[in-house]
């Protein structure tokens, strides 16, 4: 019987990292046929690992009853709005996750591994090493590349100790050297200029229901924050539009400076009081500088929950 194991809806590079790598483990693992599947297109980041180690995207499935399958794995999310569009009517037999656990429950018994370490594929690179599994230059790299994205090349608070050593190893099987490579590759996902606003937005976006609000919240990385600065006025735009066409009640942008680990908050919305103290900022013309904040998971989401209880 085929599984399906899918990333969250605007996939980044732990997403589908984790997917492709997570299907190839239970392959092995447990003889399973199983087969990643991504929520979107890929960003320019994750194009840029999969043509630099030549893996092929997974394909695009956001309905897996209409394919006949029914069990799915989770990978790097577990939250349902998150998820592929049909997740009510799957049996959830195992989720990999490095996120919080705020809306999850399911009627049956499943995998569920949880740790709270830099990336989803971090702890998949150790469950290969826990069942003694090969790991590929090619699965390698994809699971390295997982694991500089979401910590900015181990700089953000969400990194893990133990994420080092295995960031170290799995450079080594990939063949390439950390932060060369890792600086490249995030640089790969910072070129801004040819994408709209209502794309920017949309790039890296995820939806928190936090105390009956519907709050989007986008990050994008950058290596020159006044120069998307300069396109406030149509961001602000795009994400009034986005509020209302999809039903929030508040849009927060975050945008990153990767090499000096900051970050600029835009927000529009209804409540800009609660992401005020959520920050302990005062906005300014719907904007504020918040230094050392690069993690969304850690620094952005918990204090939003917070402001909004
Ligand atoms: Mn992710
Ligand atoms: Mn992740």
């Amino acid at each position: 019987m085929k599984i399906f194991v899918t990333g969250h809806k605007n996939p980044d590079t732990d997403t589908i990292s984790s997917a492709i790598a997570f299907a190839n483990w239970m392959k092995e693992a447990n003889n399973v046929d199983a087969e990643p599947i991504a929520q979107g297109e890929v960003n320019e980041e994750t194009a840029f690992v999969l043509n630099y180690f030549n893996v092929k995207a997974p394909r695009i499935v956001t309905r897996a009853t209409d394919e006949g399958v029914k069990n799915v794995i989770l990978v790097d999310h577990n939250e349902f709005q998150q998820s592929i569009d049909d997740i009510e009517e799957l049996t959830i037999t195992g989720v990999v996750d490095h996120h919080r656990i705020a809306n999850f429950q399911t009627a049956d018994p499943l995998f569920y591994r949880a740790a709270p370490v830099g990336s989803a594929a971090s702890i998949i690179a150790r469950m290969y090493k826990e069942a003694n599994i090969t790991i590929t230059k090619e699965l390698a790299g994809l699971m390295l590349s997982a694991l500089i994205s979401d910590t900015l090349l181990l700089k953000s608070p969400t990194t893990h100790p133990t994420d080092h050593p295995i960031a170290k190893e799995l450079a080594e099987i990939a063949g390439v050297d950390l932060e060369t490579y890792g600086l490249e590759m995030l640089k790969a996902g910072t070129n801004l200029s040819s994408k709209t606003e209502a794309e920017l937005i949309d790039l890296d976006a995820k939806t928190f229901p936090l105390n009956g609000k519907n709050v989007r919240v986008a990050q994008v990385n950058t290596v020159d924050i006044p120069e998307v600065m300069t396109r406030q006025e149509a961001l602000e735009a795009a994400m009034v539009g986005s509020m209302n066409k999809d039903g929030y009640d508040d849009f927060v942008l975050i945008i990153t400076d990767i090499v000096n680990s900051n970050s600029q908050l835009l927000a529009v919305g209804s409540h800009l009081d609660k992401v005020e103290a959520a920050f302990d900022v005062k906005l300014e013309n719907h904007s504020a500088f918040l230094p050392g904040v690069v993690s969304r998971k850690k620094q952005v989401v918990p204090q939003l929950t917070e402001s909004f209880a």
